[in-house]
């Protein structure tokens, strides 16, 4: 079968959807190609957080800020304003607070009374008896809460997404894109898996974890790594997680088994990479009767594409584990583990984690990738910036940053790379 349209998004998930709406909005006609339903690889994986604070890269932190406005047109999505709350020692909470402009200030708390409960922006950094009174759960020198930030129905702005894609004429073939149609230098279709060749004016690559054998197929020489990420869902029958939190992050080192316990470990292969201090980034929040705990230490790199990656063995122990030092009302779990419901996906990322929005090479197509672990958040900047580029709008100025052809240019100068969850 051939078929035609104005647009070929691959891909529906978050990005392929956010993508489809924006361009079926200006009256293009959009076909979705994915093998699968919607939504159902990566994106209805994640802990639909959402921050905008990304110290050291202010373009990201536009591109969220500019999905956030978009979001208002949405207003049967669900979100919260709780923050999220770092904690760990003062001076390294300090460090982390810099170059977070678009954040706004940073305040300093030592009684509870200067702690504003709701604000809308800026970071609060709380410490001595402040700390103590709002935040009576934590074991911790000192705490930033961030605010803009917390977390929305990723899966219900999915399904808005996809409804209004549908009310704008776009449809979805099932079926996998397996090269590109190349005619006269410039991409003018792809070839399904099938033997059809789907044809079209312009293709959206998003095809998340998929998206880098299908910019080999192209030739585009753009640095993708996949790695996979996990996250653990516990039922809470003790009610010892805080139901009011923010969303909760250890930054800082953290031993998960005492000296007493390693001999017993010996030999337990899989846990030798545990037994050391491990990074800072464990979090958790809760969600519906249980809480939600992630801690992705060692990232396993992953050749192939999917979006059901196994988890290592104990992760829900080792999740929890290091949780509890932050929040000691969890130690009672460790001493009969409640059963936990893990899942997770690819996290595809560039070396400097700004996700890839824009023309390719090769005219005709265009890139919508690369979102590693803040896909939700920025879908929807993500998806408006893309159709802009695809119609030859202006463009705001952040837009530079995630030009997948950037690597090209001597001049683009990477920032160190913001600190990822
Ligand atoms: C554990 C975890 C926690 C996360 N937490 C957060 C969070 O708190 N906040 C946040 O913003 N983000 C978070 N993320 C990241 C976020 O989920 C992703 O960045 C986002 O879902 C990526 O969306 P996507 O549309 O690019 O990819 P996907 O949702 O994977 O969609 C890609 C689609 O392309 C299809 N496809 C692949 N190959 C082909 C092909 N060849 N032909 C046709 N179709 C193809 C797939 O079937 C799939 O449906 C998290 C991710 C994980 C794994």
């Amino acid at each position: 079968m051939d078929a035609r349209a104005d647009v070929l998004v691959v891909g529906a998930g978050l990005l392929g959807l956010s993508a489809a709406y924006f361009l079926g909005k200006r009256g293009l006609g959009v076909l979705l190609l994915d093998p699968r339903p919607p939504l159902t690889c990566t994106s209805d994986k994640s802990t639909e957080c959402y921050r905008v604070f990304w110290p050291g890269d202010e373009a990201l932190a536009l591109l969220v800020g500019r999905s956030l406005e978009l979001l208002g047109a949405f207003p049967e999505v669900r979100k919260n304003r709780r923050g999220y709350l770092y904690a760990g020692r003062e001076e390294a909470l300090l460090a982390l607070s810099e170059g977070a402009e678009a954040t706004g200030p940073l305040r300093r708390h030592t009684r509870p009374e200067t702690y504003p409960e709701g604000a809308a922006s800026g970071m609060d950094l709380l410490v001595g008896e402040a700390l103590k009174a709002r935040f009576p759960y934590l074991r911790a020198e000192a705490a930033l809460h961030v605010r803009p930030a917390g977390w929305l129905d990723a899966w219900g702005l999915g399904q808005a997404l996809w409804r209004r894609v549908r009310e704008a004429g776009g449809r979805l073939l099932p079926g996998r894109a397996v090269g590109l149609e190349v005619e006269g230098g410039r991409v003018v279709g792809v070839a399904t898996e099938g033997g059809a060749t789907l044809r079209a004016e312009a293709v959206v690559l998003a095809a998340g974890p998929g998206l880098p054998e299908l910019l080999r197929a192209l030739g585009e020489a753009v640095p993708l790594t996949r790695e996979a990420h996990f996250k653990a869902w516990f039922p809470d029958p003790q009610g010892a997680f805080p139901k009011e939190a923010p969303l909760l992050i250890l930054q800082e080192e953290v031993r998960l088994f005492g000296e007493e316990e390693a001999p017993l470990l010996e030999g337990e292969e899989a846990l030798a990479p545990y037994l050391k201090a491990l990074p800072p980034g464990a979090h958790a929040r809760p969600e519906g009767e249980g809480f939600l705990a992630l801690f992705n230490p060692f990232p396993e790199r992953v050749e192939r594409a999917g979006c059901e990656p196994t988890p290592p063995p104990f992760y829900p122990e080792l999740a929890l584990r290091a949780l509890a030092r932050l929040l000691p009302g969890l130690e009672g779990y460790l001493r009969a583990l409640p059963k936990a419901r893990v899942d997770g996906g690819l996290y595809v990322r560039t070396p400097e984690n700004r996700p890839l929005i824009g023309p390719l090479a090769r005219p005709g197509a265009y890139a919508l990738g690369a979102f590693s672990g803040f896909g939700v958040m920025a879908a929807l900047g993500a998806g408006e910036l893309l159709a802009k580029h695809l119609l030859g709008e202006a463009l705001p100025p952040h837009a530079r940053a995630f030009h997948p052809g950037r690597y090209r240019d001597p001049d683009y100068r990477p920032p160190a790379g913001s600190h990822q969850l």
